[in-house]
């Protein structure tokens, strides 16, 4: 066998698991079907809608809030191209980070097509047609996700888009579409919305960001609503047309009546699917599961001896830190350790501002399993950090079991709430009840003391500043 272990694909998970193998002294290659490493993640997901983000925030702030804090700004202006190109150099940078990383590890990487040939081989054809053959006692399929879209809704790249054409689009909507109130609707929508567009979206459900706790969707639409966003909830999208000029979507509403939305663009967000393509799964008779995605056991196992997956091709959340988790989860468990992920703490994040963010289960959850259990909530406005920065609008509300008083479950909009949330990972992590959290010193003034002050509430009902 040439290598220990060959990882397809090279996202958050592929990377991650080849850097954790070579540290474990196998011996190790990766292959990338595209010239830059790092996957969705870096190239057309997370790092690319937090630059632009970031960008528009600033925009935003310029525009909305640099006057009250006494800075004139009146002459701002937006330079999309320029955006673009701060957003591409961030990503390039990234990406170039990883191929040092695998340079540091001797991680070989192979770029081209990776095909299994057999269980224990895999085809590399590069983008001119070259093909190579590589052996590996162990095969790991990190080969990710692609955008999800229905009948009627097929993206034709040009005003009908995903997130990847909107990531590059050297211009600001004027009326944006999106459908899916979903993470990527709502982060990128957040990005035209702050930059001036109109934005309209279309969801199936009855609220935003159906999975997450109900008290996260009805503030995060109260704040959006503010930014200048429209919902329009319970709609089935029949038809999406691009009229040359525009688009005209046309949706069922909750009584069956045809609505039609007209904009310029029209975001299509419902989600990603498994991207197993031209993998040839069947050479190595490996089973797939259900809706696209390749079955594995617990320990991230295919039916076949040797051949692991992780990331967005397998159950789970398609989320970047799950995939590298599994990446070094399977690192491990190749390298004969006993390794363990706690899929019920993975944290989930929203980038809109303030941010949302959740860890554990949430208030519908706890109902369904038929849980006993307390509520702690606390409003950032009662917060003199919150008031400094005039970042008042949102909420931390933990849930604890009614008995024990562990926490079970953490949800919050806030300002800076991605890095607050790792406050609750780790207490829950070592299993921390509400009073735990709430005794623990936290400095003032910051965010994070409407954890603590949310802890207290859950605690015995006795928050200080409210
Ligand atoms: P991927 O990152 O999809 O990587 C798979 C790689 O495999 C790709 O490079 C692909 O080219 C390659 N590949 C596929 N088939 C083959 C083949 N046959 N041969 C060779 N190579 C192949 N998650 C977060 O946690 N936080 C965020 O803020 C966040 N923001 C996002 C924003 C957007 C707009 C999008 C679209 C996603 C975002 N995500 C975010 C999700 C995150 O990007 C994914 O969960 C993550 O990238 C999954 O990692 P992965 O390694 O499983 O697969
Ligand atoms: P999503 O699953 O978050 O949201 C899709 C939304 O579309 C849901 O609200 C759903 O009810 C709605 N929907 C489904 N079918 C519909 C239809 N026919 N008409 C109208 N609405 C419909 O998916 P997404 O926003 O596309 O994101 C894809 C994945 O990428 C997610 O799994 C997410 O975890 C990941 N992601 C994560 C981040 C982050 O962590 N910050 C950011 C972006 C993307």
């Amino acid at each position: 066998m040439d290598y220990d272990v060959v990882i397809i694909g090279s996202g958050p998970g592929g990377y991650v698991c080849a850097i954790r193998c070579a540290q474990l002294g196998l011996k190790t290659a990766i292959i990338e079907k595209y010239n830059n490493l790092g996957g969705t993640c870096l190239n057309v997901g997370c790092i690319p809608s937090k630059a632009l983000l970031d960008s528009s925030e600033h925009y935003h702030n310029a525009t909305h809030n640099f006057e009250k804090h006494g800075i004139d700004t009146s002459a701002v202006k937006i330079n999309m191209k320029q955006m673009i190109a701060r957003k591409n150099d961030v990503v390039n940078q990234t990406s170039d980070g990883v191929k040092y990383l695998m340079d540091k590890n001797k991680v070989d990487v192979h770029y081209g097509l990776g095909s299994f040939v057999d269980k224990n081989t895999v085809k590399v054809t590069d983008e001119k047609g070259k093909e190579s053959t590589i052996t590996a006692k162990n095969v790991v399929i990190a080969t990710g996700s692609k955008p999800n879209y229905f009948p009627g809704m097929e993206p034709d790249k040009d005003r009908i888009i995903t997130s990847t054409e909107m990531l590059n689009l050297e211009k600001v909507a004027k009326n944006l579409i999106v459908i899916g109130g979903g993470v990527i609707g709502l982060e990128l929508g957040s990005v035209h919305a702050r930059l001036g567009a109109n934005v309209n979206v279309v969801e199936f459900a009855d609220s935003i960001l159906p999975t997450m706790d109900s008290a996260v969707s009805k503030e995060l639409t109260k704040v959006l609503k503010k930014e200048g966003f429209k919902f329009n909830f319970n709609h089935r999208v029949q038809n999406v047309e691009n009229t040359g000029k525009g688009v005209v979507v046309t949706a069922l509403n909750k009584k069956g009546e045809e609505v039609k939305f007209e904009g310029d663009y029209c975001l299509v967000a419902v989600g990603r699917k498994p991207y197993t393509e031209g993998l040839g799964l069947d050479n190595a008779g490996v089973k797939m599961g259900e809706r696209g995605m390749v079955d594995v056991d617990d320990h991230l196992k295919t039916n076949v001896d040797g051949i692991y997956a992780i990331g967005d091709v397998v159950r789970g959340a398609m989320l970047a830190h799950k995939a590298e988790e599994e990446g070094v989860f399977v690192a491990e468990l190749i390298a004969g350790q006993k390794p363990h992920l706690n899929y019920n703490l993975i944290p989930g994040v929203v980038y809109t501002w303030p941010e949302a963010a959740a860890v554990g289960k949430t208030e519908e959850e706890l109902k369904a399993e038929g849980v006993k259990y307390k509520v702690g909530s606390f409003p950032l406005k009662a917060l003199g950090r919150a008031r400094a920065s005039m970042d008042i609008l949102g909420m931390v509300k933990i849930l604890a079991d009614a008995e024990t008083d562990e926490v079970l479950g953490v949800h919050m909009v806030s300002a800076r709430a991605a890095d607050m949330i790792m406050e609750a990972v780790t207490a829950m992590e070592y299993r921390a009840t509400a009073e735990d959290m709430a005794r623990i010193c936290h400095p003032h003034p910051t965010y994070t003391e409407a954890t603590k002050e949310a802890a207290l509430a859950a605690t015995e009902d006795r928050a200080l500043h409210i």
